[in-house]
């Protein structure tokens, strides 16, 4: 597949099963491209049948991969992580035209995605567990780490490089083998990197990919018997069905769920460089991000500086096709989260607020065919409305003023979801407290919302259960077992 082919020919892709892609199968899915609607392509809408042969072949592979030597999985997921990265010129078209994102946010994705497979391939020769010398008189211990079998990766369409090599990474170098399923609408990437691996040196069966939609394929894959882990990324909704069907056969679960993730921005502030952070937090990706910053509450002495500073970036930005090397800002994914996202706005306007920018899709002719919406800023909506207490994937972004840090703090925990938060002061008491208070995962203080392989990454409540990155993950993708020897 070449970079032109992407994008001036119809793709026609099958599953990915045993180290090689299937023919186009009879059930299929059309693939348009979210900026215009065009025809990106075809693939096969894989079926209970095609998942149980991918299982039945991740299974047939895990005999062999689990005996090989950590160090020997990391060369080969290293040569892969090199392969992927030599391959991101290639790679940038497809994701652009599957997903929509912009060309630059399409790079920077990839590139990370190959960091992280990286980043693992480093750490396969540090994974270790424990020896207790002396539990009794001759006696010594000894703690295993087992690979689970194979593992379930469920992925959303937002990032899907990004959050496939989050599961690869771990899940791999600890000796399981994976059958990945994409979303619906975002498999190609996915199925061109299955190839790449592979071409590099995964074995076949260590990797299959099974495109298709959640109820059929996701579930056919969550409930078959030989799954025996599923790591998934996407809505609370979705996590709960899959961590209730992973109960029948007592699977392992990691769910990385929604999130609303407040940034609270204090009187002492840099109050440019919380403005930034707040527009690269909340507008990257068209704000379809599970990270993403989606409640600010910013100090009264300080709110009509950083509330005019956020709206004039929202301004500022420049809506385009993500082929157009100038735009910033793509269309949003689909129409229904286009929809969903207009519905938040609208019954929160409803009950109060007022719009400082955006507000509705570009008059733009040429971006009429796409999922655009104008990057929206709203000040001072309810508390309790959708703006406030739901996860709104897309590009609005609600600020809120507050009289002191209590209050932030408070507001701030109010959300049923704890994945990312973040704050901004000069005051290490007050910073400490953040990190201290906030119920989440993660708390970035004066940082923007960057990820970093090295940190464990998850949230808590309903932000979902168990943690990616670090190498916390290995924990996820292995049984530990105690070995007792008498000398
Ligand atoms: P979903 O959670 O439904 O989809 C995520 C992945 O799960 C997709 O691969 C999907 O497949 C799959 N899936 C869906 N239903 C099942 C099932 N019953 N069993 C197994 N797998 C399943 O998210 P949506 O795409 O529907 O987006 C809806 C909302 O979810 C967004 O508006 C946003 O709020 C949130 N979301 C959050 C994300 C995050 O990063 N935290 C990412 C994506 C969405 P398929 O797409 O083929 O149906």
């Amino acid at each position: 597949m070449s970079a032109t082919a992407a994008t001036t020919t119809t793709l026609e892709r099958g599953v990915f099963l045993d180290g090689a892609l299937q023919p186009l199968g009879a059930a299929t899915l059309t693939i348009t491209h979210p900026g215009n609607g065009e025809l990106v392509g075809h693939v096969t809408r894989s079926s209970a049948e095609d998942v149980d042969r991918a299982v039945r072949s991740a299974h047939a592979a895990f005999g062999d991969w689990r005996r090989r030597g950590y160090a020997d999985r990391g060369a080969i997921l290293r040569a892969g992580a090199e392969a992927f990265a030599a391959h991101i010129d290639e790679l940038v078209p497809i994701l652009v035209a599957e997903q929509g994102k912009t060309l630059r946010e399409a790079r920077i994705e990839l590139r990370k995605a190959a960091e992280t497979l990286e980043h693992y391939a480093g750490l396969a020769k540090e994974v270790r567990a424990a020896y207790v010398h002396g539990l009794d008189p001759g006696v010594d211990g000894r703690v295993l780490r087992k690979p689970l079998g194979v593992v379930g990766a469920i992925v959303p369409w937002n990032f899907p490089t990004t959050l496939l090599a989050n599961k690869l990474g771990p899940a791999l170098v600890c000796g399981n083998t994976v059958v990945a399923k994409p979303a619906d609408t975002t498999p190609f990437t996915t199925l061109r990197v299955a190839e790449i691996l592979t071409e590099a040196g995964l074995p076949p069966g260590v990797l299959n990919v099974v495109p298709g939609t959640g109820p059929e394929a996701g579930e056919a894959l969550v409930s078959h018997p030989l799954t025996r882990k599923v790591a998934f990324t996407g809505s609370t909704a979705t996590g709960e069905r899959i961590m209730a069907l992973a109960a029948r056969g007592v699977k392992r679960v990691t769910l990385e769920l929604g999130g609303s993730d407040p940034m609270i921005i204090c009187d002492d502030a840099d109050v440019a460089k919380a403005a930034s952070a707040a527009s690269m937090g909340r507008f990257y990706n068209c704000g379809q991000a599970c990270l993403a910053i989606k409640r600010v509450y910013v100090f009264d002495s300080v709110a009509d500086q950083v509330i005019e500073a956020i709206a004039a970036k929202a301004k500022r930005l420049r809506l385009g096709l993500g082929t157009d090397e100038n735009a910033q800002l793509g269309p949003m994914h689909t129409q229904r989260q286009r929809e969903i996202m207009e519905e938040q706005i609208a019954r929160t306007l409803e009950r109060g607020g007022e719009i400082v920018a955006g507000g509705g899709r570009p008059d733009d002719p040429a971006l009429q065919s796409g999922w655009f919406h104008e990057p929206t800023v709203i000040v001072d909506p309810p508390h309790d409305s959708p703006m406030a207490q739901q996860e709104v994937f897309g590009p609005a972004l609600p600020i809120w003023r507050v009289r002191d840090f209590d209050e932030a703090i408070r507001l701030a925990n109010e959300s049923p979801f704890g994945l990312g938060s973040s704050v901004w002061t000069r005051s290490l008491e007050r910073a400490e407290r953040a990190a201290a208070e906030i119920d989440a995962g993660y708390t970035w203080i004066n940082s923007p919302t960057k990820v970093y392989d090295e940190l464990p990454f998850g949230g808590v409540g309903a932000s979902g259960l168990g943690r990616e990155h670090g190498s916390e993950a290995f924990d996820h993708y292995t049984d530990l077992k105690s070995v007792v020897v008498k000398r």
